[in-house]
């Protein structure tokens, strides 16, 4: 008799991830690729992805690049025609691709705003839109939006542009999950508490360590935590949720 897997295996499936040259994106593509699903990475910067890439050969699955703005509407309708050329199609897309520059309330300018807005939460519309009738014709399509704990469950002083993003990234989903069940798509979000990557890595050691103390579990997250959650959400057997998050923080949000 052979072992049930807990999980039907996602190898062969095709996999979109935007932000994926580094960070929680690396991570998600690193999971992805790791479980036999062939991953296209987009992001801004070629060399950046070219050497994400290149770290992430040899896994079961392929990675390929594409440069892509996510705030570009229409460069996220070329990231879609290419994951159809070069995939074969797209079963997921993980919207992840986002920035969090740090500033106080009135030193947020419009360009500021525009450039957070449009990327954390125009991208995930615009990235979302373009990839919809690839994530049709799949017929098991999945959307899985990097969102944060930051907006829609906590505040940090500096980050309320951020914090409006990512809690706008879920205001979306919900309305977006339902237009979308009928047609086979399941929409749902990942919110990660801090997780180690390059664009924490610009935080001062004692603003690292502050961060971790706040945390029940005493570390930062890794990028394959948040890898490991989206794959959940990317099985057949996570089919049945959609419109909902989870948080994978190591219990940073629960204290009162
Ligand atoms: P990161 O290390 O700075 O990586 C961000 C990724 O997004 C890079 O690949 C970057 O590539 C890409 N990107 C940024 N703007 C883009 C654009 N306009 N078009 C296409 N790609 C773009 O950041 P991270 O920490 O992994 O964050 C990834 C996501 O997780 C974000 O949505 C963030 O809000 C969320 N998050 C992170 C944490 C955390 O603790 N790190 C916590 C909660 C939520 P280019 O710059 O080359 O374009």
């Amino acid at each position: 008799m052979s072992t049930p897997q807990m999980f039907t295996p996602i190898a062969g499936r095709s996999a979109v991830v935007t932000g994926g040259s580094k960070g929680i994106g690396f991570g998600i593509a690193r999971v992805f690729a790791g479980a036999g699903a062939d991953v296209l990475i987009c992001g801004r910067d070629e060399p950046a992805l070219r050497r994400a890439a290149d770290a992430l050969t040899g896994l079961p699955g392929t990675v390929g690049t594409a440069v892509v703005d996510v705030a570009d509407p229409g460069s996220c309708r070329e990231l879609a025609a290419r994951a159809a050329d070069e995939l074969g199609g797209i079963d997921i897309l993980c919207a992840n691709a986002g920035i969090y520059p740090s500033a106080r309330l009135e030193e947020i300018g419009p360009d500021a705003l525009e450039a957070v807005l449009g990327t954390n939460v125009k991208g995930t519309v615009y990235s979302v839109q373009a990839c919809l009738p690839e994530l049709e014709r799949s017929g098991h399509g999945r959307v899985i939006v990097t969102s944060s704990i930051t907006g829609p469950i906590t505040g940090v002083p500096g980050w309320s542009h951020y914090g409006a993003s990512k809690a706008a990234q879920l205001g979306f989903l919900r309305s977006a999950a339902l237009e979308l069940a009928p047609r086979g798509i399941t929409v749902n979000a990942v919110l990660p508490g801090s997780i180690r990557t390059e664009g924490l890595g610009e935080l001062a050691e004692a603003q690292l360590e502050e961060m971790t103390a706040g945390i029940p579990q005493g570390r930062l997250g890794d990028v394959a935590d948040i890898g490991h959650a989206a794959l959940f959400l990317a099985t057949d057997e996570a089919g049945y949720i959609t419109g909902q998050t989870i948080v994978v923080d190591g219990g940073q949000v629960l204290p009162e």
